[in-house]
């Protein structure tokens, strides 16, 4: 009976660790210099990917489109331009997700645009060597958002491949905005500052944010203070890159 019990517990607890992990826990996929790098194959399907949280950002496999997670739904908005759901089994190279639970809610003030956003919310935030998820819902005069399309081996790049990006431009248009606020010393790692991504309300139009202006809205913030790393361990292209090159001026331009 004491051994059934055990099992039972065990069972439990083996299923609540898989379906509900920590909270205020940045669970990311690779490193942003791979990305950088050209390292596009996926390494980890969406279905997994969701079992580390209900909001984040990335791309998929052989950079395919823009990585938006919201409410535990994976979208990904192609350089065509819409917005797809891909399955499960669709996999990512780099992607960051949490579980999201607001600790704090901001009203956007009107007329800022993306650079105003951000010190809007650094104004709000008492730790900045934190990490922050964002989820943003509001009404926009503008937002510029682009998309890049699957690539094939060789892999170029990031760099050469947001040269011929997709730029879309968005008038009055409400939506929601997913992305995080990461801290300077995670440069190689992720994207230091901020990093967002948007989808429309109807959820047909998105993407990477270029620029914005605000009209109104909510800005939910979610302070995290773990960050779990899973890198990537099968094939050779991790194995072999070199990871030890400074590619801020690289990711500079590839973010703006
Ligand atoms: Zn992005």
């Amino acid at each position: 009976m004491k051994r059934y019990i055990a099992g039972i517990f065990c069972f439990l607890l083996l299923l609540f660790s898989v379906q509900a992990p920590a909270q205020n826990t940045v669970m990311q996929v690779s490193t942003i210099d791979a990305l950088v790098a050209g390292l596009y194959d996926g390494t980890m399907s969406c279905g997994r990917l969701l079992q580390y949280g209900d909001l984040g950002i990335g791309t998929f496999d052989r950079l395919e489109g823009e990585m938006l997670v919201l409410d535990g739904t994976v979208y990904q908005i192609k350089a065509d331009g819409r917005v797809y759901t891909p399955d499960g089994s669709m996999t990512t190279p780099w992607a960051a997700v949490c579980r999201f639970g607001a600790d704090d809610t901001i009203t956007l003030k009107r007329g800022m645009d993306f650079k105003e956003l951000g010190e809007m919310i650094d104004a709000s935030i008492s730790n900045k060597n934190l990490f922050y998820a964002i989820k943003i819902t509001g009404t926009f005069s503008y937002m510029k958002t682009r998309s890049v399309p699957a690539q094939n081996k060789p892999y170029p790049p990031l760099v050469e491949v947001t040269k011929k990006q997709s730029v879309f431009e968005m008038k009055n248009i409400s939506g929601t905005i997913v992305g995080f606020r990461c801290p300077t010393y995670v440069k190689g790692i992720n994207v230091p500052g901020y990093h967002l991504h948007f989808i429309s309300e109807d959820h047909a139009r998105g993407g990477h944010i270029l620029d914005l202006e605000t009209v109104a809205g909510l800005c939910a913030i979610d302070r995290c203070n773990q960050f779990f790393l899973v890198l990537p361990t099968e094939g050779e292209a991790f194995k072999k890159v070199d990871l030890s090159k400074d590619r801020t001026k690289d990711l500079y331009q590839i973010e703006k």
